[in-house]
């Protein structure tokens, strides 16, 4: 049986993680600097940016093959974002005109933190 895999999840090149995931995994496409990979035990497809793309690279579990390539997997990895940090705090985003709490170790909320370009 194989375990389940989050939806999304960090993939950083060079850890056991990593390796043990491309293990169970074949190419099976690329386009806009995606690549497509088969998972051997249970069939499902995954999209992991190619190398040196993005500074954070996630491994995204594609359920509709159709524009796999463009599937935004933003609001997942901003959920994740969300949940690697513990959560949200009682201040309020500094962004001007934002009235969003905060998520912990920022000042600014969730979207906005995203917008910055944190990932993780
Ligand atoms: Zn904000």
């Amino acid at each position: 049986m194989a375990t389940l895999w989050p939806q999304v999840s960090y993939f950083n090149s060079g850890t056991a993680s990593a390796r043990q995931r491309m293990a169970e995994l074949d190419l099976v496409d690329r386009a806009d600097w995606c690549e497509l990979y088969k998972r051997k035990d249970d069939g499902t497809f995954w999209r992991l940016a190619v190398e040196g793309k993005f500074e954070q690279r996630f491994l995204v579990r594609i359920d509709d093959l159709t524009n796999w390539s463009i599937f935004d997997s933003s609001p997942l990895e901003k959920a994740l974002l969300l949940d690697q940090r513990g959560g949200l705090t009682d201040e309020v985003c500094i962004q001007q005109g934002c009235s969003e709490r905060t998520i912990q170790r920022s000042a600014f909320c969730l979207n906005h933190t995203f917008e910055r370009g944190v990932r993780k």
